[in-house]
């Protein structure tokens, strides 16, 4: 249930219907917006008890929320979310483009991808240290070492970072080098990485399973908001379907669902989602063209020898023309 307070409510009022709804055994998060301050009601099983509440000073009404997602949910907060890191703002009209290496290889790799994806106009640079891989066998990542290269890409260039981290032990140090903090396919429904998530102080990239439903998918953001984390952005990275002719199929739905249902961001990563290098330019101008705020990008300067997905990573003059046809889509929309 929503709480929505009236235009001109004090500060004093708000923060007493918070009290009553923690007298009432649930917790109350303020949602502020331009147009009115909403207190959403969690951790009730069942329908809440209003009428108190309604009588309350300030209290202009109470709504249901119809789904079983609340903090993420459009119905809670009808504006857009924006995640701004320092200068670049994810979620506020402008595509952000995030690329680099699938994973870090070395400091010179990161350093000449990274200047390569900069010159182009990439915001930020992404690069795993943590490679959740298919094979216990493949390169599994640099680790911490990675993390430190990460931490130097941004201060030489200046590009934010995303990295991702694949377990409890290991989300702390990414949360310690890199700007977002990313949770792959694999652990959408890792519950206990979710809530640890939900306690940093880092933006959060959150990509969808590649069996998620688009409920499943907020469901998990939602235990990452609950925990207090409200800088998520979503991720569509490609779902399984019986398609053979893609590693896995973008679902291009999934933009408009999320924009529909929730107020959170969502970026498009057509890398995973091809599994091909030359599907990565036509995909992503068709997710740009359903309204992503951004795309995650795989990039390498020599693909040929890259330690994961190589396949499908942009050779640099490819990134080039990705960037461009960005540029010239934009006008046409
Ligand atoms: C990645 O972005 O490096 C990655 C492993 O992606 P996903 O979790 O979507 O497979
Ligand atoms: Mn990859």
């Amino acid at each position: 249930m929503l709480v929505v307070m009236k235009n001109d409510a004090t500060e004093e009022q708000v923060d007493a219907v918070i009290q009553e709804i923690q007298n009432m055994g649930y917790r109350g998060i303020p949602m502020p917006g331009a147009q009115r301050t909403a207190i959403c009601i969690i951790g009730n099983k069942g329908p809440v008890e209003d009428t108190q509440l309604r009588a309350m000073e300030g209290v202009k009404e109470t709504i249901p929320v119809t789904k079983p997602y609340k903090l993420v949910s459009r119905e809670t907060q009808a504006e857009s979310t924006v995640v701004t890191i320092g200068d670049v703002k994810i979620g506020a009209g402008e595509p952000v483009v995030m690329a680099g290496p699938c994973a870090i290889e070395s400091e010179e790799q990161a350093l000449t991808i990274a200047g390569l994806v900069k010159e182009q106009g990439a915001k930020v640079f992404r690069g795993g240290a943590f490679k959740p891989r298919t094979s216990p066998y493949a390169f599994q990542g640099m680790g911490e070492k990675g993390l430190k290269i990460l931490r130097k890409v941004r201060e030489e260039t200046g590009l934010l970072t995303v990295t991702e981290a694949t377990d409890q032990d290991n989300l702390p140090l990414v949360e310690k080098y890199a700007d977002i903090i990313q949770i792959g396919a694999r652990n959408m429904q890792n519950y206990s990485l979710l809530r640890l998530a939900g306690q940093a102080r880092k933006p959060v990239l959150l990509k969808r399973g590649f069996a998620a439903t688009i409920d499943e998918w907020l469901m998990a953001a939602e235990y990452i908001m609950s925990g207090g984390n409200t800088r998520v952005i979503l991720c569509e990275r490609g779902i399984r379907t019986f398609a053979d002719n893609t590693r896995n199929t973008l679902d291009l739905s999934a933009i408009p669902s999320i924009k529909e249902a929730s107020h959170l961001p969502v970026i498009a990563d057509p890398s995973h989602a091809a599994g091909r290098r030359d599907f990565v330019i036509p995909l992503s101008k068709g997710a740009i063209a359903v309204g992503a705020d951004g795309l995650l990008v795989e990039v390498h300067n020599d693909p040929a020898h890259a330690l994961s997905d190589g396949m499908q990573s942009l050779y640099p003059e490819q990134f080039a023309e990705l960037m461009q046809e960005i540029e010239r889509l934009k006008k046409c929309l």
